[in-house]
């Protein structure tokens, strides 16, 4: 078979409008001789407003009930697009994360898909239908609803293409990659193509685009995606093993920032190394995914240490603090609100030294105070006060060439 899954997301079928269109999107692939299998979120913002309904009811919805609800946005837009392709003249049907036994971890809003029954897709496309399946959803082993968390639509699209052999193309509102959100950089560079380890860094730096588990997915299966716009022909991204030349000519691909992390400071530990390990192991245990260390020894041998943690984890970080701070009323912390987090990321930093240099140049002549600082092998981020995040974005663009020529 020669089969193609096709994902859409919220902002792809708005409306009943944009699914018929959609529909005559996926017809034409139908058309040219593919075995097509769709993949879909929920209708335009519909999860956000299903969350919000929630909440009026509860500031703590039951996780099993919230499952319940959510994964009904999807069970909507598979049916309407179905519709759509059958009254359109051709065959088709939906199916449920359920009833295509997309079995799941039993973490409720954060459920991992474990295997994907296709059996009932393979027959279906063999009785020439187009199969559109829910995204986001799955089901646990006691046939419990779970979600794959937010924005998890492209993870089940990647995962469908795996076990379904066949390639995997994401739809959506913006027609490709860019270098950077070109609402940020304006003439931001589309790029053709990238690696998954660059699109990985970038996505989990606050790169909207791509979600970043569909990614890790597809480099774990080796599924190269094709991201592109729905509405538009204009030919947009591949993600894959890259090797291609235009990655090596750029040192930096492209770049991300992030404005979601608080830098929490804790002050005058004593004994060093020991409270190193029991604060992370502390805020480990709580699940809290601290990004950026960085540690300082005062005169009396006193240790400060900051870090960044995701805004939303702020009250668990407090939590553990103040349960120590009731053993050691001597602990005290800051909480600094007031950071953007940048990271530039290129495969070519493998082979270019000085890519960081020239970053601190850069914020150097521009009295920029770098205030944190973490590097991988093909990534650098940096902390920066906020009010500086827009000037830091420019310059970066500017001197990396992530700017389309005009
Ligand atoms: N509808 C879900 C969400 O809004 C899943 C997705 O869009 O991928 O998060
Ligand atoms: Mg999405």
């Amino acid at each position: 078979m020669n089969i193609v899954v096709q994902k859409y997301g919220g902002s792809s079928i708005g409306s009943t409008e944009k699914i018929k269109k959609v529909a005559d999107k996926i017809i034409r692939t139908k058309k040219a001789g593919k075995d097509v299998v769709v993949i879909v979120s929920a209708m335009g913002k519909n999860t956000d407003e299903l969350v919000n309904l929630a909440k009026s009811i509860s500031g703590k919805p039951d996780p099993r009930e919230m499952d319940v609800l959510l994964t009904t946005g999807e069970q909507v837009s598979i049916s309407l697009l179905s519709m759509a392709l059958i009254e359109k003249g051709y065959k088709a049907i939906s199916f449920t994360g359920s009833q295509l036994n997309i079995q799941t971890t039993s973490s409720h809003q954060k459920a991992r898909i474990m295997d994907i029954d296709v059996t009932k897709v393979t027959e279906a496309l063999k009785e020439g239908k187009i199969v559109v399946v829910a995204g986001f959803q799955g089901v646990t082993e006691d046939n419990d609803f779970t979600t794959l968390g937010r924005g998890g639509s492209d993870t089940s699209a990647v995962a469908l293409a795996a076990k379904l052999e066949g390639t995997c193309e994401i739809y959506t509102d913006v027609d490709g990659i860019y270098a950077m959100d070109p609402r940020r950089l304006k003439n931001a560079k589309k790029i053709p193509r990238i690696s998954y380890d660059e699109m990985m860094e970038m996505a989990s730096n606050g790169a909207g685009v791509m979600h970043y588990r569909a990614v890790e997915l597809a480099h774990k299966y080796d599924i190269p995606l094709y991201v592109a716009s729905t509405f538009s022909d204009e030919p947009g991204t591949i993600i894959d093993n890259g090797g291609g030349k235009t990655m090596e000519e750029a040192v930096v691909t492209g770049m991300a920032s992030s404005l979601e992390d608080i830098q929490i400071t804790v002050l005058n530990l004593p004994s060093p190394t020991k409270s190193l390990y029991r604060l992370f192991g502390q805020l480990g245990e709580k699940g809290i995914n601290v990004d950026m260390i960085s540690q300082m020894l005062t005169e009396d041998n006193l240790m400060h240490v900051s870090f960044t943690a995701p805004k939303d984890d702020l009250w668990l970080v407090e939590k553990v603090l103040r349960e120590w701070q009731q053993q050691d009323p001597t602990i005290q912390w800051e909480i600094n609100e007031d950071i953007a987090k940048i990271s530039a990321v290129g495969l070519g930093m493998r082979s270019h030294a000085g890519v960081a240099a020239k970053v601190f140049e850069l914020m150097s002549d521009n009295n920029i105070e770098v205030k944190m600082v973490t590097t991988s092998e093909i990534r650098i981020t940096w902390v920066v006060v906020r009010e500086k995040e827009q000037q830091v974005i420019d310059l970066i663009g500017h001197h990396f060439g992530l700017e389309m020529s005009l």
